[in-house]
């Protein structure tokens, strides 16, 4: 099911975009949870990682470069934090995998 993330892809909604490419689309978090908090997205509709295939492993793999060249491009050079929440009670609330890139403070762990 197509969610406001699919909005943001189609630019049918504005976000702040700092990276994009034919797969991929990186843009800050409108909650941010840190100075720096940043959503990397497939642009393919999954819904979360519970509904990850097979075939789906090259282009998770690429978020992950993703996230590395965004956390750079960024200036986080002290470390970053990259998330992933799944269904409700890992704290899902876009059906849209995303990861989470946080930096910019020292994070706290283990996570609430
Ligand atoms: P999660 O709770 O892991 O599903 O994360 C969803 C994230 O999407 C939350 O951190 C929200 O603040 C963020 N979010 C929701 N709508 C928007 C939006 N229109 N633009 C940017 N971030 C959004």
């Amino acid at each position: 099911m197509p969610t406001i993330f699919t909005k943001i892809i189609n630019r049918e909604i504005p976000a702040d975009i700092v990276y994009e490419d034919d797969q991929a689309l990186a843009f800050r978090d409108i909650n941010s949870q840190a100075p720096t908090h940043v959503l990397v997205i497939p642009k393919k509709e999954i819904a979360s990682l519970s509904e990850l295939e097979d075939g789906d492993a090259a282009l998770m793999g690429h978020l992950f470069v993703v996230v590395r060249k965004v956390a750079a491009d960024l200036g986080l050079e002290n470390g970053y934090r990259a998330v992933i929440n799944c269904g409700t009670d890992g704290g899902q609330t876009v059906d849209h995998i995303h990861i989470h890139v946080l930096g910019g403070r020292s994070l706290s762990w283990p996570p609430g």
